[in-house]
């Protein structure tokens, strides 16, 4: 008996850290904002955060400077009934995302919180601070979750999604989590549980390690001025593959998604070879996205760009290669030349309203 109760106080200090209950749950999901807004993939990292376990206390963490993080912070307030903090960390270091201040920031604002999980979006964002601060933290990041069972079940596509990994963290406090927003859509919001506004208060920045400051800087950021939706939260996506053969003729796969209200996507040939720029790519090393229709033109289908579009609701595809892969994922088929079917859409489409 003796013995046991010394194995027991022995072993004891170790198990107490490791992540436990649900009823002990509590996390932090770190934000991007722009114009005033919490970014729709943070909205979702919130909407994974439900998933851990019953009774979490969810935090969201923004940073910045001016009016826009004011308005960000009501925002997040509001966003998700589900929040029940918003912690804001006034600087300018924070103003461009720069990952070593963030991550510093993360850091701190765990050392005071002592969060169980902490969260952010697998976009570039949450890929560039995460793994940052989980150094930092001196924990084992586990990235692009895509379903969580519980406070330390996830599973996360490897291998371009062709194999799904169940992963059981066993590690220390704070358990942290890239989530990839197409597998966590947020449902509308009711007017009625918007009026639950969460709580705001600020980040006592006086501890801040500065020495994460000045490591890297902000330059500049170019952007191309679109009215078309946003590629990784767009309903539709209309794709060109190399098959248009030229940025003059990629120019149709803009019109047809300009028909469609849809954003336009490309594959990484179209990309390399100087048709659109990168940001449109889609696939394992672009935007991962699911909308309700995804129109592949001239798109072979590589393991790798599938990787970023099987998740859509329909796919639809048109290559004049009846062997090419892309059509043992499309829902609809056609064989046919892109030359002829995009036209004939343009003509046979109704105007958009
Ligand atoms: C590490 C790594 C990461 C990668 N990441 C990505 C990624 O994120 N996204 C991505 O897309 N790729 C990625 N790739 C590249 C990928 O392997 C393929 O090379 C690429 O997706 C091919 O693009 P494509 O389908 O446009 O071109 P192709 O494979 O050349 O296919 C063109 C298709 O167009 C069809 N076609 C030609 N003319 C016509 C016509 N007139 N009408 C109809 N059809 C026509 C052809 O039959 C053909 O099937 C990656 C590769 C590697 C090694």
């Amino acid at each position: 008996m003796a013995m046991l109760r010394a194995v027991k106080t022995a072993f004891l200090p170790r198990f107490s850290s490791l992540i436990s209950t649900a009823r002990s749950v509590s996390t932090l999901v770190v934000a991007e904002h722009e114009g005033g807004a919490i970014k729709g993939p943070s909205i979702s990292a919130v909407e994974a955060a439900k998933a851990l376990g019953d009774g979490n206390l969810i935090s969201i963490l923004v940073a910045g400077s001016g009016p826009s993080l004011q308005e960000a912070a009501a925002h997040a307030a509001s966003c998700h009934p589900s929040i029940s903090q918003v912690l804001v960390a006034y600087s300018d270091k924070f103003t461009h995302s720069l990952a070593e201040p963030w991550a510093r920031l993360v850091h701190l604002v765990q050392q005071k919180g002592g969060y169980s999980h902490i969260l952010a979006a697998a976009n570039s964002f949450g890929k560039n601070i995460l793994p940052r601060a989980a150094a930092l933290l001196d924990v084992s990041p586990i990235t692009d979750v895509i379903d969580i069972s519980g406070s330390s079940q996830f599973v996360r596509p490897i291998y371009a999604g062709n194999a799904l990994c169940t992963v059981r963290y066993t590690g220390t406090s704070p358990c942290m989590l890239t989530i990839r927003s197409t597998s966590f859509p947020v449902p509308a919001i009711s007017a009625d549980t918007k009026s639950n506004e969460a709580r705001i208060s600020q980040v006592d920045l006086s501890t801040f390690g500065e020495d994460s400051v000045g490591k890297s800087r902000y330059v500049q950021h170019t952007s191309q001025d679109t009215e078309r939706p946003d590629l990784g939260s767009a309903r539709i996506v209309v794709t060109g593959g190399r098959g248009l053969k030229s940025a003059e003729n990629f120019k149709m796969i803009e019109k047809l998604a300009e028909k469609l209200g849809a954003a336009v996507g490309a594959t990484r040939a179209a990309v390399d070879a100087g048709f659109v720029p990168n940001d449109l790519q889609v696939g394992q090393t672009g935007k991962i996205v699911a909308p309700e229709l995804y129109m592949a033109f001239g798109v072979s289908g590589a393991i790798q760009h599938i990787a970023g579009m099987r998740d859509s609701r329909v796919i639809v595809a048109v290559n004049k290669d009846s062997d090419a892969p892309i059509f043992q994922v499309a829902d609809y088929g056609l064989v046919g030349d892109l030359f002829e079917v995009i036209p004939e859409l343009l003509e046979k489409l109704p105007e958009k309203k």
